[in-house]
């Protein structure tokens, strides 16, 4: 498909008329397309696009096609049904009224395009733009961030069934795309044993007879990857997507054990695999749980568990203009919020689009966090900040770090008792530089505040804080949360749950449509696009924000308050 951009035609007289008669008070969607106009032009998606072959159907008006499909929550078929038979759709897209549209499948080839062109963010992008050309978002204001969890279009399987779907699932696509190979390599046995997904069969009961079938099903992968990887197979079938899964899933799932000395190659025995033990899987942020979607992984936060990812949300909150997302970053299940931050930052800023405050939830807040937003974005971050964890503070009557004085340039520490510091040095921890700091044995040990600094026998004092900038970036933080002033500006954060619960009514963002991370980021890409055409279009219509709701016992407490 090639594409020739052509001056996009006005909306057609019939069309126009008719829809100006149907919806006399005017629609959101109306409003829309005469503040921006069609939003997007072709020549947005020239570098999608080949030079050479039939021509495609215009890219801007699929563009706006998909995120109305995304706004209404719709299928491509319920999309491209709406394209034929809604006046609306024919109107934003500057059809005639009797226009028979297009088969849905174009749908899944434009957003293929998009993903494949590596251009996921460009209508976000675009439509960003065009607000701050409208002054609806601007830099330097207030945003908020919040992630929530996304189911991936897979089933959960259990371990057993997860390597017995992985090796059915590389059959099938060696019988795809290498049928002779495969025909050569096949033993006849897998014909009977993986006809079937394995989810449809009755599991052996007993814990032995399902750990001899995941043995079996090992011994079956080993043998094929070590088909597919001797040097006589094509290379290519090595690099299929379904082997290079299969083969990450064997490693994590497996082990092969030595052949025994005594066994001589002559009488050799089958092969020696053993499954590994639930205690020998990796951590369950690296562990492959699925064949289908490799990218997906299990996680759990407080009651909530979920298998697939996690998506943040930023947006925009200040009071005189739309509440617009200005990031969108699916990430995986298995990852902290904290590590998603240095990303979203470094994505508002290519935006231009950094906020002056930046509110959070405790997950996205760390002393790093604090100081590199601050220096290096100039983002003040708010939230709550970590406490000290340290039995001495959390006891309440103990010396915490916070009850010596550092005296940062001469490198020295003063404690409760008046005795000064006898080592000032750096280490490594977990990857991090620190400050360890400790004071003489004969001074802790003589000490009459012994009880409420150090249970350690046989040492003085010691302390572990991070570095200068990013301890007083914490200790900064930690007191201005207990500020009312505080209290009040970090009030607005709560509202991004709002967000989550409108991609959830509007566009069914809690599943994953599609599988894999670079298809469910482009998913909540148009889905962050297509609520903010909606928040726009409310505040063009100065339409009041939805207040917080309320349930009938909570209105009569307060109003009985
Ligand atoms: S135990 Fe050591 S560090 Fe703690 S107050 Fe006493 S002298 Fe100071």
């Amino acid at each position: 498909m090639s594409l020739r951009p052509s001056p996009i035609p006005p909306v057609p007289a019939e069309t126009a008329r008719v829809t100006r008669q149907a919806f006399p008070k005017g629609h959101p969607y109306l409003t829309l397309a005469a503040t921006f106009g069609t939003l997007f032009t072709d020549e947005l998606f020239l570098p999608l696009f080949p030079t050479r072959g039939q021509p495609a159907l215009a890219p801007w008006r699929l563009a706006l096609v998909t995120l109305l499909q995304f706004a209404e929550g719709l299928s491509d078929r319920q999309a491209a049904e709406a394209v034929r038979a809604s006046l609306l759709w024919k109107y934003c897209l500057r059809l005639e009224l009797t226009d028979p549209g297009f088969d849905a499948s174009v749908l899944s080839e434009f957003r293929t395009r998009l993903v494949e062109a590596g251009a996921e963010q460009l209508l976000f992008e675009t439509l960003l733009e065009r607000f701050r050309e409208q002054q609806l978002l601007k830099a330097r204001g207030r945003q908020r961030t919040d992630s929530t969890h996304v189911q991936a279009a897979v089933r959960e399987l259990n371990r057993l069934e997860a390597v017995g779907e992985a090796f059915r699932h590389t059959l099938d696509v060696l019988a795809e795309v290498a049928p002779d190979w495969l025909r050569a390599h096949a033993e006849p046995a897998w014909g009977v044993r993986y006809a079937r997904p394995l989810t449809e069969w009755r599991l052996p009961q007993t814990a032995a007879a399902r750990e001899a079938l995941a043995v079996q099903i090992g011994a079956d992968g080993f043998a094929l990857l070590t088909a597919l990887h001797d040097p006589a197979a094509p290379a290519w079938l090595g690099g299929l997507p379904a082997v290079e899964t299969l083969r990450q899933l064997w490693l994590q799932q497996y082990t092969r054990l030595a052949r025994p000395e005594s066994e001589d190659d002559d009488g050799a025995p089958p092969m020696l695999v053993r499954w590994r033990t639930g205690a020998e899987l990796p951590p369950a942020p690296q562990r492959l749980i699925s064949p289908y979607d490799p990218e997906a992984r299990a996680a759990k936060k407080r009651e909530t568990r979920w298998l697939g990812y996690k998506v943040h949300y930023t947006e925009s909150c200040d009071a005189d203009r739309p509440r617009l997302i200005t990031d969108v970053r699916t990430r995986s299940a298995g990852e902290v919020d904290s590590d998603a931050l240095p990303q979203i930052h470094a994505a508002l800023a290519a935006r231009e689009l950094l906020p002056g405050e930046h509110l959070v939830d405790a997950g996205y807040i760390d002393a790093g966090a604090l100081h590199a937003s601050r220096e290096q974005y100039g983002v003040e971050l708010l939230g709550p900040a970590p406490v000290d964890t340290g039995w001495q503070a959390q006891a309440g009557a103990g010396f915490g770090a916070a009850a010596f004085v550092l005296h940062w340039d001469q490198q020295w520490a003063q404690c409760p008792a008046g005795k000064r510091s006898a080592v000032w040095g750096t280490k490594q921890q977990r990857g991090q530089e620190v400050l360890q700091i400790s004071f003489a044995r004969e001074d802790c040990q003589r000490c009459g505040h012994r009880e409420q600094c150090t249970r350690t026998a046989g040492r003085g004092r010691r302390l572990t804080l991070r570095p200068q900038s990013e301890y007083q970036a914490l200790a900064a933080a930690r007191d201005r949360q207990q500020t009312p002033e505080y209290r009040a500006r970090y009030a607005p954060r709560a509202g991004i749950e709002g967000t989550h619960a409108q991609a959830e009514r509007r566009c069914g963002a809690r599943r994953s449509r599609y599988v894999g991370a670079a298809k469910t980021q482009l998913q909540y890409l148009l889905t962050a696009a297509a609520l903010n055409l909606l928040r726009v279009a409310d505040w063009l219509r100065e339409q009041p924000r939805a207040r917080t709701r309320m349930n009938a016992w909570a209105r009569y407490c307060t109003a009985g308050a």
